[in-house]
């Protein structure tokens, strides 16, 4: 007989020192799928649900699907909002169950205005509905931060391997493999989680170039299948801009059954993480020394990708700072496109004026002051669209995005794209869907940390980090944490 098996995902990084609320709105305005709607838009993408669809097939499941919520990273979980998605969850299990076992796709970073540990909570209320013998398989996303409740409630945990994150599909495809097997009897998943004094390690999880994270997934991939029940292991490089107890990078180690040794393999490749924590890939550039960078720039076949890494919408940033635009449109730059700058406001004022108008506006810096003001400029309306796009990859290839109204504000020689909705800018599709060809351009400006790289990498002559002080700056120590356990790497450590 087919087994009855539930799908569902439920994703947020919550930065809690981000002053935007995250509600139904945020997530509407990402993706919220409900029943059929998960399968009809997620079938076929790069994404988890897409392998679970897919697994769902091969296994032949009887799959049942009741949400997937996703929402640009931002402040605390609203209870309404949480209670409202997880009940989704928890009431088909209710009231469509017996199921004989659940696949999660979750971050593994939310945090909700009612409790610090958001997938604690939903997998706290699966289990009790599904009781302990039903095997959950959950996958989750490089930057989790893991809470013994998550590791205790879950059989099963895997995690993205790659940052930028172009493996979702595969962590998940390997998460329904090892269901599959439990599900037939041939092994006995437990999860063990180890946690360090470290807020923010393993190169923040890097994997573009050699260093801490590859170093610390080769150690954790020793243990798999040497003959001590190691089914799969996992490094989680945390998050840590939510500031809750267990913060910070962890590793996870699945084993068939309990054996004190998958537990050793955990800590050991956490004390490396320990031994690494100094050890950094990147060397973020001040604001002056990028606009330096892009002066003394000679004729080049390929752009200078420049990425705003402290107004990082993907790890809460508000994307709408504006302290690099400014130093870019003082120094009279030119041939530079900059995206995307989070202004609903502004895009109002652009669309009202319409195509070719010529505007005087204060653009960005609307949210916390605490990051910059408003940004005076004059230009003209370039381009205007509805902000539908779909992704082309590497990263969630096929997956739909809708920015909301959407325009291209000409400044001097820079084309700013200005959208009504947050997102990171990490695909060409965000530029091209404008009808600018990010190639040809002299300067590119994405707000993102890294997850860029996947797709700009390939086409830029040059990459260059900025850190221009704002909510995703590196620099823990200007924010005030309160509940992270304490002495902690680097706020007191080292
Ligand atoms: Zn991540």
């Amino acid at each position: 007989m087919a087994k009855r098996i539930l799908v569902a995902g439920f994703m947020h990084e919550t930065n809690t020192f981000s002053q935007l609320p995250t509600t139904l709105e945020s997530y509407k305005a990402r993706s919220l799928y409900y029943g059929d709607q998960v399968v009809s838009q997620m079938r076929g993408t790069k994404t988890e649900i897409a392998a679970f669809i897919d697994a769902s097939q091969r296994y032949g499941w009887q799959t049942t699907y009741p949400v997937l919520a996703n929402a640009t990273p931002s402040g605390r979980v609203t209870k309404e909002t949480f209670e409202l998605i997880s009940n989704r969850i928890v009431d088909t299990l209710k009231d469509q169950g017996p199921f004989d076992g659940v696949c999660l796709a979750l971050h593994g970073a939310m945090v909700c205005t009612h409790t610090a540990d958001g997938e604690g909570e939903l997998l706290r209320r699966v289990r009790q509905v599904i009781g302990t013998d039903v095997p959950i398989a959950m996958t989750l996303d490089l930057h989790a931060n893991i809470t013994d409740q998550m590791a205790r409630a879950a059989d099963i945990i895997t995690i993205y391997k790659t940052y930028p994150h172009i493996d979702q599909y595969e962590t998940a495809t390997e998460a329904a493999g090892l269901l599959q097997r439990t599900l037939a009897g041939e092994i006995k998943p437990h999860t063990v989680v180890s946690r360090g004094q470290l807020l923010d390690g393993a190169d923040h999880g890097r994997t573009t170039q050699p260093g801490p994270m590859l170093e610390a997934l080769a150690s954790a991939k020793l243990g798999v299948g040497q003959g001590d029940g190691v089914l799969s292991s996992s490094v989680a490089a945390g998050f840590p801009w939510a500031d809750i107890y267990d913060s910070g990078p962890s590793v996870v180690v699945v084993g068939d059954g309990h054996s004190a040794s998958h537990k050793d393999l955990a800590d050991q490749v956490m004390a490396e993480i320990w031994q690494s924590r100094n050890r950094l890939t990147i060397d973020p550039w001040t604001i002056e020394q990028a606009i330096a960078a892009i002066q003394s720039a000679g004729p080049r076949k390929a752009p200078l990708v420049l990425a705003d890494f402290a107004d990082n919408p993907g790890g809460g940033g508000y994307g709408d700072a504006t302290r690099l635009l400014k130093a870019m449109i003082d120094a009279n730059v030119q041939d530079a496109v900059f995206g995307l700058l989070y202004d609903p406001v502004a895009v109002q004022t652009c669309v009202e004026q319409g195509l070719g108008a010529h505007v005087v506006v204060a653009i960005g810096g609307k949210i916390d002051a605490r990051y910059g003001t408003p940004l005076p400029v004059t230009g003209h309306v370039v381009a205007v669209t509805d902000g539908s796009l779909t992704l082309q990859g590497p990263m969630m290839a096929g997956s739909r995005i809708c920015m909301g109204p959407t325009v291209v504000l000409q400044v001097g020689g820079i084309e700013i794209l200005i959208t009504s909705r947050r997102f990171q800018l990490y695909d060409l599709q965000f530029f091209e869907h404008a009808n600018i060809d990010p190639r040809k351009k002299a300067v590119v400006v994405v707000k993102s940390a890294h997850h860029f790289r996947a797709a700009f990498a390939p086409i830029a002559s040059e990459v260059i980090i900025v850190d221009g002080g704002g909510l995703t700056s590196r620099n823990y120590r200007q924010l005030d944490y309160q509940n992270v356990r304490r002495p902690v790497y680097p706020l007191d450590l080292d």
